[in-house]
């Protein structure tokens, strides 16, 4: 389980972190902070603290309840067999493949043409795989966004068994939330068609864990709602409007804001105001955890989740090694 190297946005939490907190319960976990991932898109003279995201995200992980008794929770390079396993993985996987990748061709865009490719965003899928098969997990839960990776990462287990003629990597299964909304969460803008997309860190549109409640009330209240509601009276659309989508997610009144919305007896300002005692009292709980939360303790944490994961890390590659017959 990886989540990017950013402050965790509602997005994350409803399409990832939710799921995980769900299932440590019921299975064994590895939730680690993907560092070496958040290094494969450096743009020249933007360099960043890396140390410190990855401190930032744990915390918003056990701020939002997963809790360090029941899974390891580590930095992807603190477990130096991921890098290891990656190297392994790039002699079985596919040139070919990996430059068809969509997220390479998006990633590879978004850069730009006067930036240069790197040769680790093009491993970006190896790298992933390496982190699942490493764990030799029954199953792995994802945002459906990202079913496609894995079959990638399957793809790769297959080649490497194959390759070496020893069934090193097990199947194994997605884990998708069937929830539609909150697998999709929108963000608080639209695109330049008016239509409201993902909330994703690139569009500069979202609700963060760590934000204070006037953060995140500012941005609800500039948030984006049907253009042609310009009064109370004028009839909205809640279906395309950002602000109804979160009450539908949110609030348990969410039907009665929704036929007052579209009959125009209630005016946006109304579900702007209920939208954030809402999402504020959603977060309360997190933010309070998040407060009390040294860098010390998350350190500590993390050391133990790192000592956890090479246990099993280890096996693993002793495994890798001989299947190649590394000397
Ligand atoms: P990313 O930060 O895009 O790598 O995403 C990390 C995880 O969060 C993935 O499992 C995504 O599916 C999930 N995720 C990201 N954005 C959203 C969103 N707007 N709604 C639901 N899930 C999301």
């Amino acid at each position: 389980m990886r989540a990017s190297n950013e402050r965790l946005h509602l997005g994350n939490y409803e399409g990832a972190l939710r799921v995980w907190i769900e299932l440590q319960d019921k299975y064994e976990m590895f939730c680690m902070v993907a560092d070496w991932h958040s290094l494969t898109t450096l743009r020249a003279g933007q360099a960043f603290d890396v140390g410190r995201n990855s401190l930032e995200i744990a915390k918003d992980y056990v701020a939002a309840g997963l809790d360090p008794e029941k899974c390891a929770i580590f930095i992807q390079s603190h477990v130096p067999e991921h890098a290891e396993l990656h190297l392994a993985l790039s002699m079985v996987a596919g040139l070919g493949k990996l430059e068809r990748v969509p997220t390479f061709k998006e990633k590879k865009d978004d850069l730009g043409a006067e930036q240069q490719v790197s040769y680790g965003l093009l491993g970006y899928p190896v790298l992933q795989a390496a982190d699942i098969l490493l764990y030799k997990p029954y199953g792995v839960p994802v945002g459906k966004d990202q079913a496609p990776h894995l079959e990638v990462s399957r793809e790769i287990g297959r080649s490497f068994n194959s390759m070496f003629g020893v069934e090193v990597f097990p199947e194994f299964v997605n884990i998708i939330d069937q929830d539609e909304l909150r697998s999709k969460l929108p963000g608080l803008d639209a695109d330049e068609n008016g239509v409201l997309r993902k909330m994703s860190k690139s569009y500069d549109n979202c609700i963060y864990l760590s934000e204070t409640p006037d953060e995140t009330a500012k941005k609800i209240k500039s948030a984006f709602t049907t253009p042609t509601k310009l009064k109370k009276t004028d009839p909205g659309i809640p279906e395309g409007c950002a602000v109804c989508q979160y009450l539908k997610v949110y609030s348990p009144d969410w039907q009665t804001a929704w036929d007052e919305d579209r009959a125009g007896i209630r005016g946006c300002m109304q579900s702007k105001t209920e939208c954030i005692e809402v999402i504020n009292e959603y977060l309360r709980p997190m933010r309070e955890r998040r407060a009390a939360l040294g860098d010390d303790e998350i350190r500590e944490i993390l050391r133990v989740g790192a000592e956890k994961a090479r246990e099993r890390a280890k096996m693993t590659m002793d495994e890798v090694r001989a299947a190649m017959k590394l000397a």
